[in-house]
């Protein structure tokens, strides 16, 4: 509420933000996607490749290989090519982020 907005609660309400408008399109992938931003806020998230990235698992133990945008946990595999896991979601939330701040610091720039 106030013009601190560059830091960590800029970006949990820029999260909450792509959270809510991706569930507003897709109601049946809510609670995945409210999964999928714990992971952003709580778990490394870091590409190895170019379009390959480690996405830290919800235990903080494990971690998923998202190569091109498949998955290599049981959930994806079990459901096949484009099934949105919650690393997948992650991933998307954590570059929709990225994108957002253009990659570099942005002082609070608000529109009253
Ligand atoms: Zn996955």
């Amino acid at each position: 509420m106030s013009a601190r907005n560059s830091g960590v609660a800029g970006s949990i309400d820029e999260l909450r933000l792509l959270v809510e408008s991706a569930a507003a399109r897709r109601p049946q992938l809510t609670t995945r996607l409210e999964k999928a931003a714990f992971l952003v806020l709580l778990r490394p998230i870091y590409p190895l490749d170019s379009d390959v990235w480690r996405v830290t698992a919800e235990d903080g133990l494990r971690f998923y290989t998202v190569r091109r945008g498949e998955c290599e946990c049981s959930d994806y595999l079990r459901h096949g090519p484009g099934h949105p896991c919650k690393h997948r979601l992650a991933l998307f939330l954590h570059r929709a982020l990225q994108a957002k701040r253009g990659c570099g610091k942005v002082a609070g720039v608000r529109k009253t």
